[in-house]
């Protein structure tokens, strides 16, 4: 089968497009015929070189297709039947794992991150991961969500806690975790202040449904936020940039308010002062992906067109090299995907 692979770290010339042995079917296992593959910025940092990553290596963490053929041990699944996958890898029988927190197993990784990923023509996994999906729902589409849905909704719900009627800051809202929190926060009945880099962005954000807009080269983001809200501040901040926003999302937060973050884009060195997070009583929390059962909430609410997919454009899979410079430039507003 042709499949996408790095065979040493650096730029996106190391993506090679080749030949190689398609996967062995275990007997615990679905192998599905990848249609669509979308990228991630975890793809750009493990090309790029990342510790545990054994080369060569296929990246691609979302996945969509159609099963191929399903294992002696597996029930429930047939072959044909369009599917996407949970982007993750857990061993399934530890203490965590059994008690659904699947993000915390000694053995979880991103699918496409310690594990090979969807940049190839077949993939075998557990059938765990395997959710069937709607054929309302365009295999493009369905790559889109698995792995901003779930670490956005594991971000809001199950890490701080959303509540209706809350304000909540999102930064970034041309990123997958960003278009997925804004979308999140509304299904919650909140009040979303959103960030963009340019007006055509801005316009996006609000048609996903943010209230507001700030934009975070022109605007200081605290200073608005203060101005939207009465001086308030917001309930929550859904951070992912790092180093360059973090102290005007700390400073965002109204008392006994929480920044909530998965990522850090710009920089992971950041200051925090100690008088202002026990004085004002603020939550700090770190989030990584989501569990099974997050996943399923989430794309609950795809599939029935609650929270919608956003698709900025595709890439044959013998063009990955261009669809990564693309990323590069952060131009996009959505998913790049990749179509084997
Ligand atoms: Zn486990």
């Amino acid at each position: 089968m042709k499949a996408v692979r790095i065979h040493e770290t650096g730029g996106p010339e190391v993506l090679r497009h080749e030949d190689i042995a398609e996967p062995q079917l275990r007997r615990d296992q679905v192998l599905v015929r990848v249609k669509a593959c979308a990228m991630n910025h975890l793809d750009l940092w493990i090309r790029k070189g990342i510790p545990k990553v054994k080369l060569p290596h296929i990246l691609g963490s979302d996945v969509a297709g159609e099963i191929v053929e399903v294992g002696e041990y597996v029930s429930g699944f047939t072959a044909g039947q369009r599917v996407l996958l949970a982007p993750m890898h857990f061993c399934s029988h530890c203490e965590k794992c059994t008690a659904g927190l699947q993000n915390q197993c000694r053995e979880f990784t991103v699918l496409g991150n310690a594990v090979d990923g969807g940049n190839c023509e077949l993939i075998a996994v557990p059938a765990v991961n395997i959710v069937p999906i709607p054929d309302s729902l365009g295999f493009n589409e369905a790559a889109s969500v698995p792995l901003v849905f779930t670490t956005g909704w594991h971000m809001l719900v199950g890490r701080a806690g959303i509540k209706p009627g809350q304000t909540v800051l999102v930064l970034g809202a041309n990123s997958g975790v960003g278009i997925a929190g804004i979308q999140i926060a509304k299904l919650f009945h909140c009040r979303v202040i959103a960030t963009a880099g340019d007006d055509r962005k801005a316009e996006r954000a609000r048609e996903l449904g943010a209230d507001f807009v700030i934009n975070h080269y022109r605007q200081k983001i605290s200073e608005e936020v203060r101005k939207i809200t009465g001086k308030e501040g917001v309930d929550i901040v859904m951070e992912h940039v790092g180093a360059a926003t973090w102290d005007e999302s700390v400073r965002s937060l109204k008392p006994g308010g929480t920044v909530v973050t998965c990522g850090a884009t710009s920089g992971f060195e950041a200051k925090v002062d100690l008088r202002f997070l026990f004085s004002r009583q603020l939550s700090l929390i770190g989030s990584y992906m989501g569990t099974m059962s997050e996943l399923h909430d989430a794309m609950k609410q795809v599939f029935t067109g609650a929270l919608k997919p956003v698709v900025d454009r595709t890439f044959p899979l013998s063009e990955a090299r261009a669809a990564h410079e693309y990323m590069e430039k952060s131009q996009m507003f959505g998913k790049i995907v990749l179509n084997p």
